[in-house]
Formats: structure tokens, C-alpha cells, sequence
């Protein structure tokens, strides 16, 4: 099965993407954390990247795709996609990329959050940069204030450079202005099963709505 996570940032599309990669034998391919990865390599690519990245604003075209097609191409079998295609033209390219080669997108997931829940989610997230653990300030705040409980000794927890109040707005207007519209576009896509979830439930009651959905197409 070939399916894609979209929803405005914050919207628990990677928490989900791990949960159902997992549930049904997928692998989770996320641009953003491929980009992250690209980033921390400082590389002269990451150091461009970084740059958009910190505005909130998006990728050039160009440059996801070179990325993702090479990425998408090295898996086999069933794949979840997050975070990509996030404008018509990527999403073009991804349907006559899977085209020459019989395949299509099965279904989309969409995950959605009211704007004000997302900038709460957003700009309380925080991360161990040691041991990968992830918080939220006031929804699962660490044992040891803003040092991370899972490390020994004071790592102190780290902000997503991106995640500030003025870059999560940004993002926010960049998801409705260029990512909406791929959303019509599935829509009026035949064979892709659009399936539409509330992101403001608890992330249980996500995974468990997904999964019933996609039961009945992987069925
Ligand atoms: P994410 O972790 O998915 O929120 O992505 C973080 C940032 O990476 C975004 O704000 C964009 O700057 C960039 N990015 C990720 N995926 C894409 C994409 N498909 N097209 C353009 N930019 C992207």
C-alpha cells in the first residue's frame, strides 16, 4: 500500500507515521526529517536547507524532488509518505514517478488541528539532544524541569529552531496556501481513498481511527 500523511505541522503527523509504518509493515519516509538529517551533516545542501527551514518557508521544488525521488525509489514495498508531496508540482511529479512504474497513491491521510492548538503543540515541544527524547512543556514536561529525565547528569532539553511563534505562523501559511490545495487534488483523484481524521482527539483515538480505515483498503 502507498499512502500520504498530510495535515497542518503539528498535527501528529510523525507520531502517527511511526504507529502505522509499524502496524502495517510500511516504511515511513518523512522529508522533513530527511532535510533535519541533511542539516546536522553540514553539508553546503544543509546549510541552503537550514536557511528555508528556519523562515518557515518551503523547499524549492527542485530540490525535494531530486531528494525524495531518489529516497522513494531505494524502497520496497509498502510505503507511508509525510510530509511529501506538499505542493501540486510535487505531487505531480510523485504520480507520474509512480505511473511509470503501474503504481499510484492508495490513500491519504489527512490529520486535522485547529490553528491555535497547533501553535500550543508547536512552540512547547521540546527534545533531549542526547538521547532523542521528546516533550511539551506543559503536556509531558520532563521529571527534571528543562533538563532532560532520561539522560544522567543536566542535558539541558532543546527548541526546534523552527518551532517559534513567528516560524510556526509562517509554516502555518505555507501549509494553506501551497500544501490545501494537494488536498483537492487527491480528492478529485480517482482510486486514492481520502480519509479524514481529527487531530484534536488523543493520539490513541488517532491511530486507532486510521487503522480502521486502512484495514478496509489493505483488506
Ligand atoms: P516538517 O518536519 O515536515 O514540518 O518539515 C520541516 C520543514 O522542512 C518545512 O517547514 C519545510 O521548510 C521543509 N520541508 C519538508 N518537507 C517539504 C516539502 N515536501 N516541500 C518543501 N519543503 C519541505
Amino acid at each position: 500500500m502507498l499512502a500520504v500523511l498530510m495535515g497542518p505541522p503539528g498535527a501528529g503527523k510523525g507520531t502517527q507515521a511511526e504507529r502505522i509504518a509499524e502496524r502495517f509493515a510500511m516504511t515511513h519516509l518523512s522529508s522533513g526529517d530527511i532535510f533535519r538529517a541533511e542539516k546536522s551533516s553540514g553539508s553546503e545542501l544543509g546549510k541552503q536547507i537550514a536557511a528555508v527551514m528556519a523562515r518557515g518557508e518551503l523547499v524549492s521544488d527542485a530540490l525535494v524532488v531530486e531528494i525524495m525521488v531518489k529516497a522513494i525509489q531505494s524502497v520496497e514495498g509498502g510505503l507511508l509518505l509525510d510530509g511529501f508531496p506538499r505542493t501540486l508540482p510535487q505531487a505531480e511529479v510523485l504520480d507520474g514517478m509512480l505511473g511509470d512504474s503501474g503504481l499510484s497513491v492508495d490513500a491519504v491521510i489527512l490529520i486535522t488541528a485547529d490553528d491555535e492548538t497547533i501553535v500550543k503543540r508547536i512552540t512547547g515541544r521540546r527534545s533531549c539532544p542526547q538521547c532523542g527524547k521528546a516533550f511539551h512543556v506543559d503536556y509531558m514536561p520532563s521529571a527534571k524541569g528543562t533538563f532532560c529525565d532520561a539522560c544522567d547528569g543536566e542535558v539541558r532539553l532543546v527548541q526546534r529552531d523552527d518551532d517559534s511563534e513567528s516560524v510556526v505562523r509562517q509554516r502555518l501559511e505555507a501549509y494553506k496556501g501551497q500544501t490545501e490545495p494537494v488536498i483537492d487534488y487527491y480528492q478529485q483523484r480517482d482510486g486514492v481513498t481520502v480519509i479524514v481524521v481529527d487531530g484534536e482527539q488523543s493520539p490513541e483515538e488517532v491511530t486507532a481511527s486510521i487503522s480502521q480505515e486502512l484495514s478496509k483498503l489493505a483488506g
